[in-house]
């Protein structure tokens, strides 16, 4: 509909709902989708349904820097994943060193005991020896002196090798727990290895499974007969926020902003009227000349005008597009750029008016 009162935001209705869009906002209400799915107060967000719209379009248009993102994340991975592997060859190595110490310590103890042993038999021998030469008749005291010496001698040496053996079973011990540490070392650094290669398969998942964007799109045009239906039920004008001046409902605030600026870029300039209330669109049935304000076909008006309560205006569902502040017709620049990109923002076109985009095209 295009007469120039309608094209002129209500005053009422900016300044009311002057707020800023930003893209964590629509993170958070594409995030809070899983969370919130429970009783929600009444007028405190949209129904799902048009959440849900908000939200595709959102992956849509993110598309391609969730995907930079994810190829990001596999090379850190990628890069993060030779450092583990590194770390399982090194406490592999680290295990096996600490095993042949254990072996090299544990045949020293052998050795040791065995040479404590033959101390022991020595000194039993000395001693035995001593014993029969001081029972020797004659006494003999040199003999005596000299066995008494031996077993003195003796005696020294075992007290040396019960030293070497507790000396050698302690060295064992230690290598015995560098045992358990390495093995304790190689557990964490497989398990961390085995957990990143999981976060790897993951991340390749992701990116070979990522929906195009139009198919995001495709399931958001899908539901857009649904979300005006719901939206419709329970609409409140807080519901709206403006986008460079335009006021739309904040499910399709951004991909509106998006195709406003996206449109820039191609050196094209899009404005126009989105939403008016109920008693705007009263007003228009009026001033557009319907034969009825409630019943008359929007096709009866001198300027095609829906009956109030249907229109997609008022949701702030549609947009009647200007470019550089006129009317949209089908020759216009900025007709022809929807024509071929407003579906990859969710809007399409009522064929009968080339200045009005909706996401229904109703
Ligand atoms: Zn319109």
């Amino acid at each position: 509909m295009t007469t120039r009162q309608e094209l002129r935001p209500d005053p009422r209705i900016r300044s009311r709902a002057r707020r800023a869009i930003t893209a964590p906002m629509v993170a958070a209400l594409a995030v809070g989708l899983a969370v919130t799915a429970g009783p929600v107060p009444v007028q405190a967000a949209p129904p799902v349904v048009a959440q849900e719209w908000g939200s595709l379009m959102y992956r849509s248009l993110t598309r391609q820097k969730t995907l930079a993102t994810l190829k990001s994340t596999l090379t850190m991975q990628q890069t993060a994943a030779v450092t583990r592997t590194k770390e399982v060859s090194q406490a592999t190595a680290g295990l096996a060193a600490a095993q042949a110490r254990v072996t090299t310590a544990g045949t020293a103890v052998t050795t040791a005991r065995a040479r404590q042993a033959a101390a022991q038999t020595a000194l039993t021998t000395a001693k035995q020896k001593l014993t029969k030469a001081q029972k020797k008749r004659p006494v003999s005291k040199t003999a005596v002196t000299k066995a008494r010496k031996t077993v003195t001698a003796v005696t020294k040496v075992l007290v040396v090798r019960r030293t070497e053996t507790q000396k050698a079973t302690t060295t064992l011990v230690t290598a015995q727990t560098a045992v358990r540490t390495a093995q304790t070392t190689l557990t964490k650094a497989t398990n961390t290895r085995a957990a990143l290669a999981a976060a790897l398969a993951v991340t390749r998942n992701r990116i070979a499974t990522l929906p195009t964007a139009g198919a995001y799109a495709d399931k958001a045009a899908t539901m857009s007969r649904d979300v005006v239906n719901q939206t419709r039920t329970g609409f409140v004008v807080a519901d709206t926020m403006t986008v460079y001046g335009t006021t739309v409902h904040r499910s399709v605030a951004y991909a509106f902003r998006r195709m406003v600026d996206d449109a820039r870029a191609n050196g094209i300039a899009i404005s126009g009227g989105g939403f008016r209330t109920k008693e705007r669109q009263i007003e228009l049935r009026k001033i557009n000349g319907c034969p009825d304000v409630w019943s008359a076909p929007s096709s009866s008006c001198r300027v095609p005008t829906a009956i109030p309560g249907r229109s997609l205006h008022e949701l702030g569902m549609a947009v009647d597009i200007t470019s550089g502040g006129k009317t949209l017709t089908r020759t216009s620049p900025a007709f022809k750029w929807l024509v071929l990109h407003a579906k990859a923002y969710g809007f399409v076109n009522l064929p009968s008016e080339p200045w009005h985009w909706s996401i229904t095209g109703g």
